[in-house]
């Protein structure tokens, strides 16, 4: 984990110690560095919105000024999960319901592995770490959004609110990446070409990313075409085709699908096929429940 891996997931932990303060019987998931901050996953029945930021953000400068060590403690299988079913884990105290995802995060950690505790003043979490060595090392912080997102990526597990956020070693370097994040977005391709006349976009009717070309962009598109065939003959190439659209599969080995799906490419899926799918995984799953609990052995 890079330096600033550590500083931002350390200040997924003081996310959760600031949530719990103000909402003390929310419920934790995981909380890792992303690409540009971090998150936490937390179950909880009031939604936080934008506007629970600043309060939210309030208690968590509370914890960085109070500069607690992020203490690690190793803890026996048996003692963990007794702390979890107390509701003890990525909570202040005890609680009067358990601690359910850490409990099941829990029970899936292999035999044999250390489990690991970090506390950070009243908060504690089973975490593998590692952390900054204090809470005010983390510089500065800002909470960006809220998206919802089932636990473990399944669907048929509950949803949860993912908080956002994202961690400096200082000021400066956050208000720089901001600053930078305007920037981009007045250069935004898709404000400029739009602007431009170059193409249109639809997200409803067509799909994001799926641009129109309009006459001056068409234009566009068919020098760059001529440019790249006329680069290639001399170098050599000969031109083939192939289909627009392919099965999952293939996302899968290119590595789009993975990395994209969010962002970019969703896996297509026709609308009147969708709940088809459904039930029709829906009866799979119940005929497999039965099937596994007929007896086995000679009959
Ligand atoms: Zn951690």
């Amino acid at each position: 984990m890079t330096e600033l891996e550590r500083i931002r997931h350390s200040a997924a932990h003081v996310l959760a110690t600031a949530i719990l303060r103000i909402w003390p019987e929310a419920q934790f998931a995981a909380g890792p560095p992303v690409e540009n901050g971090f998150y936490y996953d937390v179950d909880l029945p009031h939604r936080i919105s934008p506007d629970d930021f600043a309060r939210i953000e309030e208690e968590m400068k509370k914890e960085t000024k109070a500069n607690h060590v992020f203490e690690r403690v190793e803890i026996s299988r048996t003692d963990a999960l007794e702390m979890a079913r107390r509701g003890e884990l990525a909570a202040l105290s005890a609680r009067p319901t358990a601690s359910r995802f850490k409990l099941d995060i829990l029970e899936n950690i292999p035999e044999g592995e250390t489990i690991t505790l970090y506390r950070n003043g009243d908060f504690t979490d089973l975490c593998a770490g590692p952390h900054v060595m204090r809470t005010g090392n983390i510089g500065a912080f800002r909470l960006t959004h809220v998206a919802s997102a089932y636990y473990k990526g399944d669907e048929r597990n509950p949803q949860l609110q993912r908080i956002y956020g994202t961690a400096f070693k200082n000021k400066t370097a956050l208000e720089e990446y901001f600053t930078m994040l305007e920037e981009a977005k007045k250069r935004d391709h898709r404000k400029i070409g739009a602007e431009m006349g170059l193409y249109a976009i639809d997200s409803e009717y067509v799909g994001p990313g799926m641009p129109l070309w309009l006459p001056k962009g068409a234009v566009l598109v068919e020098e760059l075409e001529n440019l790249a065939k006329e680069t290639e003959f001399a170098a050599g190439y000969v031109r083939v085709r192939t289909p627009h659209l392919a099965k999952e599969k293939m996302y899968l080995t290119s590595g789009h699908l993975p990395y994209y799906a969010e962002s970019m490419f969703p896996a297509m899926q026709m609308d009147e096929h969708r709940e088809e799918r459904a039930r029709l995984e829906n009866r799979a799953r119940v005929l497999k429940e039965k099937l596994s609990s007929l007896p086995t052995g000679p009959v």
